[in-house]
């Protein structure tokens, strides 16, 4: 049995088909505003038939519009999954978000990604952050980010209620779990699996008594990352949605739901999908490590 038939979110490294690395101009890494922000237009104001922006958020089960419009959103990762999911909290009035990616726009991400051809080679993490804008009803600040998520961290205050964390290496997601544990906030992770048909998602609390990502999944590897595996946009806006759902309960709370930080799918339906509550772990190398 081989690595990815014991776990398909999993990836041997060497799947990319890239024979040789590009060479690019070494000024061309040089961002000379590697932070941007964007205001979004509030329409608010501007109703005809239905005076409320929000109106058929009324009534949706543990709802509270003003916690989602005061939360402050980090998103680690604009790419696929961030990008659906930044678009769905932008629309459901979470008016304070900031973007963290430091890859390029590239033809590839095109199929699924917030990008256009005017965005091709420049910071996802900006770049998304421009395009959100429009999205932006409710007005609101979109801040964008074209430094890694270790160096942003340093250099940057991100203010944050909550992380959103869609990269394609663990070593990154480890970084936002200590990240997010140190500020004592919570953080939704989201992997799809290398033949892009299935994904995870998990909310880990804020506590330091709540299970890790790593309490969830011991075994991925923090140097082992799937940057050229397959992807669709099904896929990502099927994980986008669980992980907005859970966005939306870690800032507004559950009501009367049951609460649960597992999710488990499958656009295939060939995989049983799962939905429950990760224990700690005991002897968790990073709960017990920190
Ligand atoms: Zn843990």
């Amino acid at each position: 049995m081989n690595k990815q038939e014991i776990d398909p979110y999993e990836n041997e490294l060497g799947l990319c088909h890239v024979q040789e690395a590009p060479t690019f101009p070494t000024e061309w890494w040089v961002l000379d505003k590697p932070l941007e922000t964007f205001e979004g237009e509030d329409i608010s104001e501007a109703g005809t038939f239905e005076v409320d922006l929000f109106a058929r958020h009324d009534g949706i089960p543990a709802h509270r519009q003003e916690m989602l419009d005061n939360s402050r959103t980090v998103l680690v990762g604009g790419g696929g999954l961030n990008g659906a999911a930044g678009l769905a909290l932008v629309r459901s009035g979470a008016r304070h978000l900031t973007i963290i990616d430091p890859d390029r726009a590239e033809l590839s991400n095109l199929s699924r990604q917030f990008f256009f051809k005017e965005d091709l080679g420049l910071p996802k993490g900006i770049r998304l952050a421009k395009n959100l804008r429009s999205h932006a009803f409710l007005g609101g600040t979109i801040t964008g980010i074209g430094v890694p998520f270790e160096v942003a961290v340093d250099d940057y205050p991100l203010p944050a209620d909550i992380f959103v964390v869609g990269v394609d290496n663990n070593l990154c997601r480890l970084k936002a779990v200590i990240e997010a544990r140190r500020r004592r906030i919570p953080a939704v992770f989201s992997m799809l699996s290398s033949d892009g048909m299935r994904g995870r998602v998990f909310l880990q609390g804020p506590s330091p008594l709540d299970p890790c990502l790593w309490c969830a999944l011991p075994d991925l590897d923090p140097i082992a990352s799937m940057p050229c595996v397959s992807a669709i946009i099904s896929a990502c806006f099927m994980v986008a949605a669980h992980t907005v759902f859970l966005v939306h309960r870690a800032v507004m709370g559950w009501g009367g739901m049951e609460p649960f930080n597992w999710r488990e799918l499958d656009l295939t339906g060939s995989s049983t999908e799962r939905i429950g509550r990760v224990e700690k772990r005991k002897g968790c190398s990073v709960c017990y490590g920190l």
